[in-house]
């Protein structure tokens, strides 16, 4: 790649965001050429930390073999760290003469990249600081990556945004949604606009239903504190899965531009439909892990209250009304503690009209991008058994966009890394993004908490509740993913 300069400024340097993703994505782009000798980072956290103890740690999260271990020294000699409270202006002051000290040492020329890795709550007072102790530069750009969540509803996060507003415009705000990131996500558009076969299908004339699975095998694990406040919904519905829903039905965009393509997103997620309560309660099922298979129930959880009402999935059938596809359901699910850690998308197109074979059954054509653990497109056709007589059996066109389908792809943390460094926002969210995907989940989470809808409840090791089956039967569908 192309070297750029830039001084990184990592906000909860010491966390184990920064410590599993943020330190080994600057590597890779750093091994690949992005970033070479004009480059610096501080980290900064609360901790008393040393620049030695600080690059030891960048270096053991990298997990460097030892050919690399040159590499990696090298790598970490660019990494300074500055022990610093948020809400401690003088720290400002201590930051600012450092980062001013290693833009002249590395010839930066006044790029800064504010990386906010740590709750949310402190990112008005850190961007407020950046401006007023005069952190940010006159030469350069000043960009802020944000990390998720990014508010807890419509009313919070446009506070949150107004926070940062005021001292950064949009166009220097990044905000991560790591999803976007992820390569098979970056090939929906690649299907979607790059073939004309699809481009013409791709609409409710031929398009029956699709399905959006985000399964996860864990159970809360660390993150039960943050968890029990947010539930699967604001966690995983609201941002990764209404991104996917956005990039599946969004219309096509003037050209592969960040512009274009935000504008095409920001018209598809206004045009979810917005639930009434009832509609609520017909369209989307909550429920929690219960103890099986020798793991724990979610009440049972520490940090987790024993009669806790958050919910660990969700299931929902959800429209997006614009001109090619209102009338089109699609069904999403994600939750923790299922049998399967897998991403999945399935597009299932109607059956022929009329079927000259019966009374041998056709099977439907469905679309399957598989996201993660392993990359793959999968299309499932009718074609003529070999031999004698004429016997129609299902098959598929395969595609693994590497040779063996396993996970060879960069870290997403990498090139969304790298995308910001060349100024290109394509892949974060814009503000009406967040702010729509914000309003029509509120609608939700506002009618469980004012009403008494049945929170489910299913086995660790299962796909989830008999409900979220019960979702699709209703419409004559199934779920394509079974686990
Ligand atoms: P963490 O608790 O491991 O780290 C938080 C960091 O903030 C630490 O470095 C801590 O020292 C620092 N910090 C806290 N209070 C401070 C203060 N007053 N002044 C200065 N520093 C302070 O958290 P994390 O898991 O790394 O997550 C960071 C952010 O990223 C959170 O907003 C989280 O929701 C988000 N996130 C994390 C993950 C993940 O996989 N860990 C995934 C997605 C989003």
């Amino acid at each position: 790649g192309t070297e750029q300069r830039a001084l990184f400024i990592i906000f909860g340097g010491t966390g184990d965001l920064a410590k599993r993703k943020l330190y080994p994505s600057l590597f890779n782009l750093y091994r690949k050429g992005f970033l070479n000798e004009n480059f610096a980072v501080i980290g900064t956290a609360r901790r008393p930390w040393t620049d030695e103890y600080f690059q030891k740690v960048v270096t053991d999260a990298i997990n460097s073999e030892d050919a690399l271990a040159e590499d990696a020294t090298q790598f970490a000699s660019h990494f300074y760290y500055q022990s610093h409270n948020v809400n401690d202006t003088e720290h400002y002051i201590t930051l600012r003469n450092l980062a001013d000290k290693l833009d002249r040492k590395y010839e930066i020329g006044g790029n800064r990249m504010f990386y906010l890795a740590m709750s949310p709550r402190f990112f008005g007072t850190i961007a407020e600081h950046l401006k007023s102790q005069k952190i940010v530069t006159t030469e350069g750009y000043n960009r802020v990556i944000v990390e998720k969540p990014f508010g807890r509803d419509f009313a919070s996060a446009t506070e949150l945004n107004d926070a940062i507003g005021r001292y950064f415009p949009e166009k220097d705000v990044f905000r991560i949604d790591h999803y976007l990131g992820k390569e098979m996500v970056q090939n929906i558009l690649a299907v979607r606009f790059g073939n004309n076969l699809f481009r013409a299908l791709w609409n409710n004339r031929y398009i029956d239903n699709i399905q959006i699975t985000l399964s996860e095998a864990l159970g809360v694990e660390e993150r039960a504190g943050y968890y029990e406040t947010a539930g699967a919904l604001r966690d995983m519905v609201q941002n990764h899965i209404l991104q996917i829903v956005a990039l599946l039905t969004m219309n096509m965009p003037a050209s592969y531009s960040e512009e274009d393509i935000r504008r095409e997103k920001i018209y598809a997620l206004k045009s979810l439909k917005k639930y009434t309560p009832a509609q609520v309660q017909a369209n989307f099922i909550r429920a929690q892990y219960t103890a099986a298979n020798g793991q724990r129930g979610y009440r049972e959880e520490e940090k987790i209250a024993s009669d806790s009402a958050t919910e660990t999935f969700v299931a929902g059938k959800l429209f997006v009304d614009n001109e090619n596809f209102s009338g089109v359901p699609i069904y999403v699910r994600t939750g923790k503690r299922l049998s399967q850690k897998r991403s999945r998308i399935d597009i299932a197109f109607k059956t022929m009209p009329t079927n000259i074979f019966a009374p041998q059954p056709l099977g439907q054509n469905v679309l399957t991008i598989n996201i993660e653990p392993e990359g793959k497109i999968f299309l499932q056709i009718n074609v003529k058994q070999v031999g004698q007589g004429f016997t129609l059996k299902k098959s598929h066109l395969d595609f693994f966009p590497t040779s063996n389908g396993k996970q060879v792809f960069p870290e997403a943390y990498e090139k969304l890394f790298a995308d910001a460094l060349a100024g290109d926002a394509t892949n974060f969210t814009h503000w009406e993004e967040v702010a729509y995907s914000w309003k029509f989940v509120d609608a939700i989470r506002t009618a469980w908490d004012q009403h008494d809808y049945a929170l489910e409840e299913y086995p660790c090791g299962s796909m989830g509740p008999v409900a979220a089956d019960k979702l699709l039967a209703r419409d004559g569908h199934k779920w394509f993913y079974t686990g």
